[in-house]
Order: structure tokens, then C-alpha cells, then sequence
């Protein structure tokens, strides 16, 4: 076995090689996006892409659907295992842009990016597929489906369906269009925040929009609660702990002279610390309760539970930010700031130690600057070569660390 950064060179070498090849195969994913646990052709093209690298393909079709793939990659040596995870679902949005490659599925768009990750990673595997004799254990492939709905979410099927038995580490990639081209970006710890849905139910008594002394009207507490709901933050909160609650759906009555029965608020809670997101059902219940007998109402409070958040297991980080060095050049590699925005794979990280890394893929000059799920939405495909030696590199990088 030669060292971890010749071999690493080598990995940067194949993957510039392969820069063309990269892009296709992204722009292929691109034309025909499909939504969260309907990737039936994405997951086809992906197992026939890698059965042709030689790898088996332990299982396709996850969540009683034909989506998702897993595929092991055994080195010549035997050793621990490592996970490498692309998500692979679009967004029901329907695509602006103007590229040549643009969506053939109407009003579905990879306009997350999760394109970028499948082909880094079809890329990486073919580079790790040729240096078999330097690997020393397994590297398993792990294209999900379905994490944009959050719920039912495809990681959770996959880790329920055994895609993690076996595995002692893993690592996921996510491309950023906010982020400059190139940039390389790792954190240790919480990095991106647990998204979890709130409803609370207003109940009054209907009534004519004349004469409110008759009714009991829903809509004063539900309007209290939108105010009162943000002192749980700006008042009970530490300052110093990042935590947003946003309503984002209130429903409610049929027309203007009418008071209505209920009134229904539906919304997020985004939060770092675990201790706190176990608190926030109380809280939350407790404001609406107390606007609601204000007022004379009854109310319900509801939580779910999506997704947690992805916090990344330190010396894990500290392996991939080595190799991501190597492979992308000191200059390349910075700490990330804290993400409120959510990703599945912290179901991944609850049962092994993982490492969720970010690579930037913004570029002004081509227009690749709109956020994340706008129609608009666009990437520096330069930056595709990059993530596939990242992937790559971090795997032999974790395998080497394991096994000592
Ligand atoms: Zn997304
Ligand atoms: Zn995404």
C-alpha cells in the first residue's frame, strides 16, 4: 500500500480525467428528474452503472418502491467498511431555466442539486473500483431516495431495510449554490439544525360575522398565537442557541361574513440542541393553551417529528478535512457556519459515526447563484470532479483510520 496522499493524487488525476464523462451523467440525472420514492429509472441507471464497474449490487428498491440502490465495493484486503451516500429524488418544481439539459419531466427539477451528488458519486465509484488492490476492506454505495419530503424519509427506510448492517462509518455530500465554486466545507458536531412539523387547532364556536357576542371566534387566538409563538424564542430561549419556530399554512373559515369553528395553524421548528427540540412540544402547547382559554377556546397541539439534526462525529471530520486538503487544495477547504436548513442523513449518523460535507457549486458568472428548489436553480458543473474525489478520497482516508 502506497500513502494515503499519493494515493489521493491518484484519485484527483482519475477524477479530472473523467470531467466530461462526470458531467454527462449529470446532465443525463438532470433531463429526467424524478420525485421523492419514484426514482425507478434513476435507480436503474444507477445499478446498471455500476454493475458494469464490476461491483454486486446488493439491492435495489427500498420502501416497498423500485427506488434506491446499495452496492459493495470489496477491496483486495479485507477490513471495516465504509458508506459513501448520494440522495437521488427531485422536487416537484418546474424548471426555468434555459440549459440545453433541462428537465424533460415537466414541473419535476433537480433544482436541489442531488443530481450533482449521484454523478460525483457513479464517478467516484468507478475511480475506487480500479484501485481495488489499494483497498483495504469495503466501501458500500448508498444512492437514497425521497429525502426532500423528510417524511416518509428514504434514509430511514434504507438504515429499516439493512442498507447499514455492516458498516462502520459513512459519509454524505451536498452541493451549495450559495457556496463559491470549489469551496470544500466540514464541521465537526451539530452542523445542520432537526426540522420537525407543528399543528395547533383553534376551536370556537361558529357564528354570523355581525354579531361576534354570539360566537366564539377562532381567529383572535390563533392571531394572538402568531405573535405569542415568537417570544418562545426571543424570550425563553438562550440567545446563544439557535432555534426558529415559522408558520407556514394557516386555514381557516369560507367567507367574509361568517365566523367560523376552527382555525388550524400549521409550521416548522428548527433546532441545534437536542435537550431544547425535546422541550419545544411543551412550549408550544403551553402558548397556544393560554391564548386559547384567553379567548375562550379550546386547542389542540400537535408535533411531528421529522428529522434530526445532522451532527458529525469528530475524528470522522477530522479524517475527511485531511483528505479533502489533499484532494482540493488547502486554499479550497474552510469550516461551515451552522445550517438551519435540515437533511436526512442525520438518521444515518444515529447509527454509525458520519460525516456530512459540503461542497460549493455557486458561480455568479453563469448564473449558478439562485437558491436552493427556485426554479431557477442551477450549479457549476467544474465543481462535479471535486466531489467525486472528495467522496473517493474520504473513503480510503476512513478506511486507513478504522483499521488502526
Ligand atoms: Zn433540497
Ligand atoms: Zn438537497
Amino acid at each position: 500500500m502506497g500513502d494515503l496522499s499519493s494515493k489521493i493524487a491518484e484519485i484527483k488525476k482519475s477524477a479530472s480525467l473523467m470531467s466530461d464523462e462526470i458531467i454527462a451523467v449529470r446532465r443525463h440525472f438532470h433531463r429526467n428528474p424524478e420525485i421523492s420514492w419514484r426514482e425507478t429509472e434513476t435507480s436503474l441507471y444507477i445499478a446498471r452503472g455500476l454493475e458494469e464497474l464490476g461491483l454486486s449490487v446488493a439491492r435495489r428498491g427500498f420502501g416497498g418502491t423500485e427506488s434506491g440502490v446499495v452496492a459493495d465495493l470489496a477491496g483486495d484486503a479485507p477490513g471495516p467498511c465504509v458508506a459513501l451516500r448520494a440522495d437521488i429524488d427531485a422536487l416537484p418544481v418546474a424548471e426555468k431555466t434555459d440549459a440545453d439539459w433541462r428537465s424533460r419531466n415537466r414541473g419535476v427539477t433537480h433544482a436541489c442539486g442531488h443530481d450533482a451528488h449521484m454523478s460525483a458519486l457513479l464517478a467516484a465509484a468507478k475511480i475506487l473500483a480500479a484501485m481495488k488492490s489499494d483497498i483495504r476492506g469495503r466501501i458500500r454505495f448508498i444512492f437514497q431516495p425521497a429525502e426532500e419530503i423528510g417524511s416518509p424519509s428514504g434514509a430511514r427506510a434504507m438504515i429499516d431495510e439493512g442498507a447499514l448492517d455492516g458498516v462502520d462509518a459513512i459519509g454524505g455530500m451536498h452541493v451549495w449554490s450559495f457556496v463559491r465554486a470549489g469551496l470544500v466545507q466540514w464541521k465537526s458536531g451539530p452542523v445542520m439544525a432537526s426540522s420537525d412539523r407543528f399543528g395547533v387547532k383553534f376551536t370556537g364556536r361558529g357564528g354570523h360575522g355581525a354579531m361576534p357576542h354570539d360566537a366564539i371566534d377562532p381567529f383572535v387566538p390563533a392571531a394572538a398565537f402568531v405573535n405569542a409563538v415568537q417570544t418562545i424564542t426571543s424570550r425563553e430561549i438562550n440567545p446563544l442557541d439557535a432555534v426558529v419556530v415559522s408558520i407556514g399554512k394557516i386555514t381557516g373559515g369560507e367567507t367574509h361574513n361568517i365566523i367560523p369553528d376552527e382555525v388550524e395553524i400549521c409550521g416548522s421548528i428548527r433546532t441545534f440542541n437536542p435537550e431544547i427540540r425535546r422541550t419545544m412540544e411543551d412550549r408550544l402547547r403551553r402558548v397556544a393553551d393560554g391564548v386559547a382559554s384567553a379567548h375562550r377556546c379550546r386547542c389542540e397541539t400537535k408535533v411531528e417529528y421529522l428529522v434530526p439534526g445532522v451532527t458529525n462525529d469528530a475524528p470522522l471530520t477530522e479524517v475527511f478535512r485531511r483528505a479533502a486538503v489533499l484532494a482540493a487544495g488547502k486554499e479550497n477547504v474552510e469550516e461551515s457556519p451552522l445550517l438551519m436548513v435540515s437533511e436526512d442523513f442525520s438518521f444515518f449518523q444515529k447509527r454509525v459515526p458520519g460525516t456530512f460535507f459540503f461542497l460549493g457549486a455557486g458561480n455568479p458568472a453563469i448564473g449558478a447563484d439562485y437558491p436552493h428548489h427556485s426554479p431557477l436553480f442551477a450549479i457549476d458543473e467544474s465543481v462535479l470532479v471535486t466531489g467525486a474525489a472528495l467522496y473517493a478520497a474520504f473513503a480510503l482516508s476512513a478506511l486507513e483510520n478504522l483499521k488502526q
